[in-house]
């Protein structure tokens, strides 16, 4: 059960002042991840912080899938976006393998321009062009002429995905629609799944950790691990370097969170929230999700969360 944040908490994040009236909850919204034109989501970096502000988000990450661009051209269009909020905190969603599966890791606050990180992400960069040409090649053996250059056409300035390569199917009248492009060739199992080229776990928390971020296993609930395997993902994640998890993500049940809570007490984990936001739709949460009650456990974003006119960043623990 989510109830609302103390005012203290409120006055810095909402930059509200809380002198006089004794109301002492107010709501606030936190989204610290979230996606972009620069990957895979609908807005333009702009519109999505516009949207955000719309909606009272109180502190926002962009958190786009293996690049910062979106995050960059909004962060340096209005440094710190303090002025009008929401206060904008570096990040990006890693994909990486753990005990071969695919799993995505948030990285939060870091130096995006840190040699790490760049290393990281130019990585990544070449790996999806890598991967783009594999999964052409497979569809080209199906018999669709022309993947890699439609997909490519269809990404512009994005990362290329498989979202391209199906935008690109459903154009050419291959499929019907994004869900059959999909089913029929390139969901998991399919012939255009691939995903070998992943970094490790390890790997990308340590570009995390090294740009001074902190790190986030993200939608834990997601990979439809047994409680087993979860432990054994935080250990290694924690051996990595990474300290937090998310525990509300989308659309989850009271009974999910409550469960990711549990875990992070065991492992005295940082938490984090957020929407996932990727474009609206009936089945899409909006940006923007309560700040949940801490109860012992410490948010993310109390790292970024200093008095105005005093920006200190707490030290990773
Ligand atoms: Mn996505
Ligand atoms: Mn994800
Ligand atoms: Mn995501």
């Amino acid at each position: 059960m989510l109830r609302l944040l103390p005012c203290v908490f409120v006055s810095r994040l909402g930059r509200r002042p809380c002198g006089g009236r004794a109301s002492s909850v107010k709501i606030v919204l936190i989204d610290f991840h979230t996606h972009t034109a620069a990957s895979d989501g609908a807005l333009s970096p702009r519109d999505l912080v516009a949207l955000a502000r719309e909606r009272q988000v109180g502190m926002l990450a962009i958190t786009d899938h293996d690049t910062v661009a979106g995050y960059q051209a909004v962060a340096s269009d209005d440094p710190g976006g303090q002025a009008q909020g929401p206060q904008l905190i570096a990040g990006v969603e890693f994909s990486c393998r753990w005990s071969g599966t695919t799993i995505h890791i948030l990285g939060l606050g870091m130096d995006c321009d840190h040699p790490a990180m760049r290393e990281g992400l130019d990585w990544l960069h070449t790996a999806r062009i890598e991967r783009g040409r594999k999964i052409a090649a497979r569809l080209e053996a199906l018999g669709f002429a022309g993947a890699l250059e439609g997909a490519l056409a269809e990404a512009g300035q994005s990362q290329l995905g498989r979202p391209h390569f199906s935008a690109w199917m459903v154009a050419r009248g291959h499929v019907a629609d994004h869900n059959q492009a999909f089913d029929k060739y390139l969901g998991q199992g399919k012939t255009g799944d691939v995903k070998a080229f992943w970094p490790e776990m390890a790997q990308v928390v340590g570009w995390i950790v090294a740009g001074g971020g902190v790190a986030v296993i993200a939608h834990p609930l997601k990979y439809k691990f047994t409680r087993m395997k979860l432990r054994r993902l935080v250990v290694d994640f924690m051996a990595a370097g990474g300290s937090a998890i998310e525990i509300a993500s989308g659309y989850q049940t009271a009974d999910q969170s409550e469960q990711l809570r549990r875990l992070a007490t065991e492992f005295s984990l940082e938490v984090s929230v957020g929407s996932d936001y990727h474009r609206d739709g009936p089945y899409s949460p909006q940006p923007g999700v309560q700040a949940p009650v801490l109860e012992g456990l410490s948010g993310v974003w109390e790292r970024w969360c200093e008095p105005a006119g005093n920006p200190v960043r707490r030290a990773p623990r």
